[in-house]
């Protein structure tokens, strides 16, 4: 994809490519989500960790290995080569793609070192409480309150489509601490202990079969006030810096990845329809999902070599959220009757019902659309442009 790789970037794929030869798990990932799911991924990430891959880019004293994000899309390519466990599809997500960059961003020192090393040795799973019912793309209009009582913050409240809530040690918890406060001021961002008496979490079962993300319900819940992260009433500015993470560099390893996907389906079709599908509408699709790809890949290094201005993001997330949709569709289309089977082709039926959240999880299209229109091409705010407030 780079026109030039300095030397050591060279060196450094190579020892990537070697570590990852020998490691690799030899086994799929279980398909069901549950115990044996998270088992598998927490034996990876100790495994990654084990060998002194826990992160190519957090910070040395933390576990990683403190080097630039290019090296960390190296890291990408090569587990994608390699056919290593999806980093877009694991119980680690949230903390590795966002709880712990904002970690890094905004915690005090103290909770960066208890948080982030539990993450990269696979003993802490995240989750995140940002959505409630009546607060989904207007996140300012949540409702959970967090009450300071002495040196503790109770809260009482409820979130919703909390992914990976009945395996999550720690929360990113947004809440109201201002009574009577509106809107994006009077909030507080909370690492929130999910072992807390008075939390309890209820799983969902999605239209996929898995059940891992879940309603959570806070009752009076308990948690020191040394738990908030960038000081009380600011948690919309730690939100936001978290939402960047999110509609950003975590779209980067599915980005990478999704290349791979295609060229697993062109050999796929190449198996099953020898030389019989190269000039049909079939070859015509695999071809622009191949050069969709390519883009999307594109898309991410070009967006590191400008330094990723704010808001930058979204395009990426959306370009790979609709991509990801309409290739796990030409996936359903290839298989015919055999996708009845959920467990076909390496999981690509289950694969399509999963993603239909790629479009509405991390904010929709619609609101990825908002921010690219407001903040990248400086178009005037949604409000502004409805007569009412921005
Ligand atoms: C699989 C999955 C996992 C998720 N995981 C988590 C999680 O771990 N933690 C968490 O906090 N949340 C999670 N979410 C919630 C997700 O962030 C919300 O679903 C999303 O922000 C949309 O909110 P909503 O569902 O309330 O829909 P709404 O906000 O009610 O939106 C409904 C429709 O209106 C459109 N719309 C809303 N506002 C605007 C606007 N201003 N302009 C144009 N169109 C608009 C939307 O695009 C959408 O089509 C998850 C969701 C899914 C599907």
């Amino acid at each position: 994809m780079r026109i030039f790789q300095p030397p050591e970037e060279k060196a450094f794929r190579q020892e990537v490519r070697d570590w990852l030869e020998t490691n690799v798990p030899r086994g799929r990932r279980p398909q069901e989500g549950g115990e044996a799911q998270r088992d598998f991924d927490v034996a990876w990430r100790r495994r990654q960790f084990d060998g002194g891959w826990g992160h190519i880019a957090w910070p040395k004293e933390y576990g990683g290995r403190g080097l630039p994000i290019t090296r960390q899309l190296v890291w990408y390519e090569e587990c994608a080569r390699a056919g290593a466990p999806e980093h877009g599809h694991n119980v680690f997500f949230v903390a590795l793609q966002h709880a712990g960059p904002t970690l890094i961003a905004r915690a005090s020192d103290e909770q960066k070192a208890h948080h982030l090393p539990l993450i990269l040795k696979g003993e802490a799973i995240w989750c995140q409480g940002f959505s409630e019912p009546g607060a989904g793309s207007d996140l300012a209009a949540i409702r959970t309150r967090g009450e300071v009582d002495g040196d503790d913050i109770v809260i009482t409240g409820q979130k919703i489509w909390t992914s990976y809530a009945v395996h999550a040690r720690y929360q990113e918890l947004l809440v109201r601490t201002e009574p009577g406060s509106q809107r994006h001021r009077g909030l507080t961002f909370v690492i929130c202990d999910m072992k807390a008496p008075g939390i309890e979490v209820r799983p969902i079962r999605n239209i996929a079969g898995g059940n891992d993300f879940c309603e959570v319900f806070y009752d009076g819940a308990r948690l020191p006030l040394s738990t908030v992260v960038g000081g009380l009433g600011n948690g919309w500015d730690v939100a936001m810096s978290l939402l960047a993470f999110e509609r950003g560099a975590a779209s980067f390893p599915v980005a990478i990845e999704t290349a791979a996907r295609v060229e697993e389906l062109i050999e796929y079709v190449e198996e099953t329809r020898p030389g019989r599908w190269r000039d049909t509408e079939v070859g015509a699709r695999l071809a622009e999902a191949r050069a969709d790809a390519a883009a999307l890949k594109a898309m991410v290094h070009l967006l590191i070599a400008r330094g990723s201005p704010a808001g930058e993001g979204s395009h990426v997330r959306l370009f790979m959220a609709e991509l990801t949709k309409r290739i796990s569709a030409l996936a359903m289309d290839l298989l015919g009757p055999d996708a009845l089977d959920r467990n076909a082709l390496g999981g690509w039926p289950r694969r399509y019902l999963e993603d239909f959240k790629t479009t509405i999880a991390a904010g929709t299209s619609q609101i990825q659309r908002n921010i690219i229109g407001e903040r990248v091409l400086g178009l005037p705010k949604e409000g502004a442009r409805a007569g009412g407030k921005a």
